[in-house]
């Protein structure tokens, strides 16, 4: 495999081979991301992708059951890439179970129902999408493309064509002055797109970003310590999935916990309480990644 760093995939895709389908991510504007900064946006070449592909299955025909296509947001490729790409996988590897990628609402919502229900169709059945934040004030701010409406729209897509979601919010995204606004607001959104798997992460504000220049000049606050766990309860107040997971074990956090959302509310809020309480410790600054 040809791989072009940088590499990013979700914590849960470690075990999956990973299929770089394009380089970068098409849209690139978030202020808080630094990921593809220095990575133009291109589609790599199919032929080459497919090469790839046969590369592979000759030698890992029978290992791979999860493939995770990177970079960005893949799910942009247009469909006469994604179709024969899809049909390859399958080829490549017979006991493929799962297919996913990185999505964002703009991605879906540039695809017709009947493209998703055909990228379904073929194998693909799991979007990770960050919204980051279901308060249109924030999201405007991070520029991250789409409003709380269009992701919900997105949302209710995927769903129609019989994708699951793993979505993704950011505590301290809107900054001390949103705090409470876009940690209730992100459990509304949460709730409204009511995917198989939550989590919430914790904003890292990276040198370099757009928002570690509004940060040096003032316009932007992050939350302490004690502000980030008060709005993973507040998030988790407002949270209502249908049989969905909820996590927040990603290495960004300072409370690891998890569980099933209404149903496990009053455990999970005892426990951000005893943490507030200074009762449990927390992941230190030395052992807390991106
Ligand atoms: S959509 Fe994702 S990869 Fe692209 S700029 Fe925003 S956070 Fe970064």
């Amino acid at each position: 495999m040809r791989y072009h760093e940088p590499l990013f995939r979700p914590p849960s895709e470690a075990q999956s081979f990973i299929l770089q389908a394009t380089l970068g991510c098409s849209w690139n504007h978030c202020t808080y991301c630094s990921m593809y900064q220095d990575k133009a946006y291109r589609v790599r070449p199919l032929a080459e992708l497919l090469e790839d592909l046969r590369t592979a299955g000759a030698s890992a025909r029978d290992d791979v059951k999860h493939v995770f296509v990177a970079d960005g947001d893949p799910l942009g490729m247009p469909m006469d890439h994604w179709l024969p790409i899809l049909g390859a996988l399958a080829e490549a590897f017979p006991r493929l179970r799962r297919v996913s990628t990185y999505a964002t609402a703009r991605n879906l919502l540039e695809k017709t129902p009947h493209e998703l229900r055909q990228l379904r169709e073929r194998g693909l059945s799991l979007l990770y999408i960050g919204p980051e934040s279901g308060d249109d004030v924030t999201l405007r701010a991070l520029a991250k493309g789409s409003d709380a409406a269009g992701h919900v729209e997105a949302a209710r897509r995927a769903r129609e064509a019989g994708m699951e979601q793993s979505l993704m919010f950011l505590l301290g995204a809107g900054g001390r002055a949103r705090s409470e606004v876009h940690a209730r607001a992100s459990g509304r959104l949460a709730s409204a797109m009511d995917p198989r798997f939550l989590s919430t992460l914790t904003l890292t504000v990276v040198p370099g970003s757009p928002l570690a220049r509004q940060e040096a000049q003032g316009a932007f606050q992050l939350p302490d310590v004690a502000g980030l766990l008060q709005e993973l309860a507040w998030f988790v107040a407002e949270t209502h999935l249908t049989g969905g997971i909820f996590r927040s074990n990603h290495a960004s956090n300072y409370l690891p916990i998890g569980g099933r959302l209404p149903r496990d509310r009053a455990a999970i809020l005892e426990a951000i309480g005893e943490a507030q309480a200074g009762h449990t410790p927390l992941r230190p600054e030395w052992l807390r990644g991106l």
